[in-house]
């Protein structure tokens, strides 16, 4: 399957709205778009221990507080496609949570771009989330009134890359993923795959360096499910980006550089 990826421009047009936070994005260039095995990692958590109800918020089961990461250790490279195993409640979710900056573990570090999301404030967190990473829900999250193109958009709308520019950008993104013929559809017009690969679009749209996705397959059958897979490693490989995927799926874990597998809460093998 072939694809354009976003021309580098949109990452610089992206910056055009650079403020007091620009330190934050002295990650974000990258030269050439090619894998460097030396590279330093994309994504690095050390020592994360996570208490879901440990802060005194919500709480599951009758107030008792849940570990849900024990000393987690893992790094991902520019380039790398690595899947993440483990029956459910072992703590998947957690760690894309934490990657992408939206829970801020008890306990240890989470760098993105070597970045350490978790001395950062809220609204750095944020901006990294924004600038550098790309999500992928199992449930392809699109907001249902709007077209494709216009939810491919969303993400640039929020770094604040000028009307004209957004549209444009995301007929190419969805050209990329081959809907350019779907861009004025709306999500529910669409097939699931297609979805899926909207959502893609989406998570593309900031050039971003990391994209996580949770069970990025769990509502496609078998062969949609390979054709998202395969438009996943692609735009994964070819602009060096990290690619961590959570899945219960053979099909999925087969496709990754390596598997890193969770049992309650910890990094049993690394791998594997
Ligand atoms: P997975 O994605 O592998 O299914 P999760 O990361 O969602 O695992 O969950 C890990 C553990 O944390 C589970 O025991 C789960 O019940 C618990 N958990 C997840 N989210 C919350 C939450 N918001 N509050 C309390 N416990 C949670």
């Amino acid at each position: 399957m072939s694809h354009r990826s976003l021309p580098k421009s949109a990452s610089e047009a992206a910056d055009a709205d650079s403020d007091a936070d620009a330190d934050v994005d002295a990650t974000s260039a990258r030269d050439d778009g090619r894998a460097d095995p030396r590279s330093p990692a994309a994504v690095r958590l050390e020592n994360v221990t996570h208490e879901y109800g440990a802060d005194g918020g919500f709480r599951s089961s009758g107030g008792r507080s849940v570990t849900a990461l024990r000393d987690v250790s893992l790094s991902i490279r520019p380039g790398e496609i690595v899947g993440l195993e483990g029956p459910s409640g072992s703590g998947k979710s957690t760690i894309l949570h934490a990657v992408t900056g939206l829970l801020v573990p008890t306990d240890g570090t989470v760098e993105v771009m070597e970045t350490d999301l978790t001395s950062l404030s809220e609204r750095e967190r944020t901006r990294m989330r924004r600038r550098h990473v790309g999500i992928v829900f199992q449930r392809f999250h699109l907001l249902p009134s709007l077209s494709a193109r216009a939810n491919v958009a969303l993400p640039l709308v929020q770094v604040g890359v000028p009307k004209a520019t957004r549209r444009e950008r995301a007929e190419e993104l969805l050209e990329g993923v081959g809907l350019a013929d779907r861009a004025s559809h709306l999500p529910g017009e669409l097939s699931g795959g297609e979805r899926q690969r909207v959502a893609i679009a989406r998570a593309l749209a900031t050039d971003p360096d990391v994209i996580v996705a949770d069970e990025p397959t769990g509502e496609l059958d078998t062969a949609t499910g390979r054709n998202v897979l395969e438009l996943l490693t692609d735009v994964g490989r070819e602009r060096d980006r990290a690619v961590l995927v959570a899945s219960h799926d053979d099909d999925t874990l087969a496709v990754a550089d390596r598997v890193i597998s969770l049992r309650d809460g910890q990094v049993v093998t690394d791998g594997g």
